[in-house]
């Protein structure tokens, strides 16, 4: 089954640097993409060719300036705001270069807090269950700077883990950690595949 389609989408930022300046950026030039569901894809190009603002718009944080784009078999312009924040919070996933995890927050409380539908004591149990698989049991109640970079990236993998989504979306995720944590990492995303989800990643 097809989980995205996409047919000569663009992305043009209009940016103003001041009131006498405005510039056109075509970050995105007619990209077509379709990826089916249990696909491992990467994504790959040098700093500033859009993978970022692809992966924004594959994972319905922001919206394309044109073009087709359906997910899950819905076509997005036929679809409201709320309509896709929901198709977001139940079936994606997002891990990002910068963990992204609230600082004053423990690992499972960063966890759960996709979780907003859930009654409160199931949530604690899905957070923990997520962390244990990511050998994490031992870290519940550290706060991020009480964690090493790639156990932040591992906490927030089960934060994007945690509502069992189809789709996992990760944007350098291996960026700010070392080599050894960087494999762990994507042994995870491997695993993953091989349970059957499906998986985007923005390497460098
Ligand atoms: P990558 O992730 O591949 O490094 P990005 O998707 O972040 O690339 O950026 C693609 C291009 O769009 C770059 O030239 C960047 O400067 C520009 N860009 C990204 N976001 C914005 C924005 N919000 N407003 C204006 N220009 C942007
Ligand atoms: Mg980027």
């Amino acid at each position: 089954m097809e989980i995205i389609k996409i047919l000569n989408l663009k992305k043009i930022y209009n940016f103003t640097g001041d009131k006498s300046s405005s510039q056109e950026i075509r970050a995105l030039d007619g990209v077509d993409i379709t990826i089916q569901q249990g696909e491992y894809v990467a994504i790959i190009g040098p700093s500033g060719s859009g993978k970022s603002t692809l992966m924004q718009i594959l994972g319905l944080l922001d919206r394309s300036t044109s073009g087709d784009h359906s997910f899950l078999g819905h076509e997005l312009s036929s679809l409201s705001d709320d309509q896709i924040t929901l198709l977001r919070s139940q079936n994606i996933g997002f891990v990002f270069q910068f963990y992204n995890l609230l600082a004053r927050t423990s690992a499972i409380e960063n966890v759960e807090l996709p979780l907003v539908y859930s009654q409160t004591a199931k949530r604690k149990q899905m957070a923990k269950d997520q962390l244990e698989k990511l050998t994490l049991e031992d870290r519940l109640f550290h706060h991020p700077h009480q964690l090493s970079g790639g156990q932040q990236q591992r906490v927030a993998i089960a934060r994007a883990l945690v509502n069992n989504p189809a789709l996992i979306l990760a944007d350098e995720p291996t960026g700010n950690v070392n080599t050894t944590q960087a494999n762990e990492i994507m042994e995870d995303f491997d695993r993953l595949n091989k349970q059957g989800k499906t998986i985007i990643v923005v390497t460098h």
